[in-house]
């Protein structure tokens, strides 16, 4: 399912409206091919003529980020949609292109086995784990 049908439902099951405004920052959302901040997301909607205050563009981009449909690039204000089909989704992590910002999604068993070593060397009570591969894509490779 495309970012935005998956949204609206999510914002449906929650009693959530779907004004004119949200669907077009969904839309903005899915159509980026890479990560945007709230700031710009509020330049977009404008640009098209919709109005979003910046309040509201952060309430959203926070229901979003709570429903797992999103993610921030790490140490920066930029969302991304998942692409993970799976609800629940398994964990997962991203490796994100520094020259584009396009960004894949990945699994990996033997990363989480190799994490779960780490945990158990450590005798931490290990709450999660935040990983994000830097790099550039086949397409800004020189
Ligand atoms: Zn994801
Ligand atoms: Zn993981
Ligand atoms: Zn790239």
């Amino acid at each position: 399912m495309r970012f935005t049908a998956r949204a609206e439902a999510a914002f449906r099951r929650r009693g959530g409206r779907i004004t004119r405004a949200r669907r077009a920052l969904l839309q903005a959302i899915e159509r980026s091919s890479r990560p945007l901040g709230p700031r710009e997301l509020q330049e977009r909607l404008a640009s098209e003529g919709v109005r979003m205050d910046r309040v509201s563009v952060y309430r959203n981009l926070g229901a979003l980020l709570d429903l797992g449909l999103l993610h921030r690039v790490l140490g920066s204000s930029a969302v991304r949609p998942c692409a993970e089909d799976e609800r629940p989704p398994r964990c997962h992590h991203a490796i994100v292109c520094t020259g584009c910002g396009s960004a894949q999604e990945f699994h990996s068993r033997a990363l989480e086995r190799a994490l779960a070593e780490v945990r158990r060397a450590t005798r931490y009570q290990v709450q999660g784990h935040l990983l994000e591969l830097r790099g550039l894509c086949e397409r800004c490779r020189p």
